[in-house]
């Protein structure tokens, strides 16, 4: 048994705990509260953080750790399908080798940055065996496309499945990334879903995310549509639809789904929205912005009752993966929204999304010992806000019950 104590201990439910503590056995939390509560009813050796507000570790609901190196290589583009084009371009330059330092520089730094859990789009899910254990909780899915050949979901599960049984020491899992509507098939987003509800592993998408890809399937026009048109896809499913409209005839979009970006909707969209299923949203603010998306509508989907987390993307449309950086620009952007609900989208948010609601996200007793300590500045802002400006490097963090140390 380990007790740790902090100046502030925030568990993410109930109120922060000055003077506070947290029982840490093995790799789980044994109890939470204030200093003398949690050491006189667990002993065990203390290690005093001092000066700090311990919190959950945060979770990025939405990042390609593939794309690490390609910070600031892509200029801003005039259009989504410009930016396509420059990013296959690099792609195309790139090798195994330079994909496996990509994930492994993405680790360390989103590591430094306080991030504990990740769901990573993974391009390359044979790329694993060529990788070190990951320091951080991360699920792989797989990300599937099938303009060009056709992909069978199944074999790509069966071998993560074969993965993860043999590497019972990698935290986290995997599951399953049909990439977007316009890269695949309705065949196989609805073999992806199918597998994902038999296995119960994670299912993500990209979905509405720009004008263009809405302009691609509601008038079959558009510089998406030409680009697409031109590599091969059959364009016979767009015109008179939406992203949405399209997915959700396609399949019956469930409350498992974690659904990136969703920032082009029309009247109809909303109908299908107020109606339908309440699936997991993400939301990219810092991406957002690189891309001059349309506004996202926040505050209309919350009400509604969708659990909305956020997510870096990656650094082909990002300067770092810093979540804390994705809280602060969403308070810019969202000025009604208050710093604790902000930080709720990178703990509680994406833990339900991941369905592990039960374990990531929160200090609680018998939750995973997933904890990170930021600074805690004398001033007099409040607890939240001194954790959403927090820049730089976090100063101590354990995984699994495991300090960390950053480099
Ligand atoms: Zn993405």
């Amino acid at each position: 048994m380990k007790i740790i104590r902090a100046r502030t201990v925030v568990p993410m439910e109930g109120d922060p705990i000055e003077n506070g503590a947290v029982a840490v056995d093995g790799n789980r939390i044994a109890a939470a509260g204030n200093f003398a509560d949690v050491s006189a009813s667990h002993g065990g050796e203390v290690l005093d953080l001092g000066e700090v507000i311990l919190l959950p570790g945060l979770i990025n609901a939405h990042c390609h750790l593939d794309y690490t190196m390609l910070r600031g290589k892509i200029p801003r583009q005039h259009s989504f399908a410009d930016w396509i084009l420059a990013i296959n371009a690099h792609k195309a330059a790139l090798g195994e080798t330079d994909y496996v330092a990509s994930i492994a520089a993405g680790l360390t730094e989103s590591q430094e940055f306080g991030t504990t859990t990740i769901l990573n789009l993974e391009a390359f899910p044979e790329l694993l065996p060529r990788l070190p254990r990951p320091p951080l909780r991360t699920w792989w899915c797989a990300e599937v496309i099938d303009i060009r050949k056709s992909v069978d979901v199944h074999e790509v599960v069966a071998a993560l499945r074969e993965w993860f049984r043999s590497h019972p020491d990698w935290l986290g899992g995997f599951g399953l990334a049909p990439h977007a509507p316009y890269t695949a098939s309705a065949r196989l987003y609805s073999d992806a879903a199918e597998v994902s509800r038999a296995q119960g592993v994670p299912i993500t998408t990209h979905l509405a995310e720009s004008a263009e890809e809405m302009q691609m399937f509601r008038d079959a026009s558009g510089p998406a549509f030409e680009f697409l048109k031109g590599i091969g896809r059959n364009m016979d499913d767009c015109g008179n639809r939406t992203p949405l409209s399209w997915l959700m005839q396609n399949l019956s979009l469930d409350e498992r789904w974690i659904i990136a970006h969703l920032n082009e909707l029309d009247s109809g969209d909303w109908e299908l929205l107020t109606h339908g299923a309440k699936f997991h949203i993400v939301h990219c603010p810092r991406s957002h912005t690189f891309f001059q998306h349309a506004p996202f509508a926040l505050e209309k989907l919350t009400v509604l009752g969708f659990n909305i987390c956020l997510g870096t993307d990656s650094l082909a449309s990002n300067s770092s993966l810093s979540l804390l950086a994705e809280v602060r620009e969403l308070l810019r952007n969202e000025p009604w929204m208050s710093p604790r609900d902000a930080l709720e989208m990178v703990t509680i948010n994406p833990a339900a999304a991941l369905r592990e609601s039960g374990s990531l996200g929160k200090i609680s007793a018998g939750f995973c010992a997933d904890l990170i300590a930021v600074p805690s500045i004398a001033s007099e802002t409040e607890v939240f806000e001194k954790i959403a400006s927090f820049e730089g490097v976090v100063p101590w963090m354990m995984v699994n019950g495991c300090a960390l140390i950053s480099s």
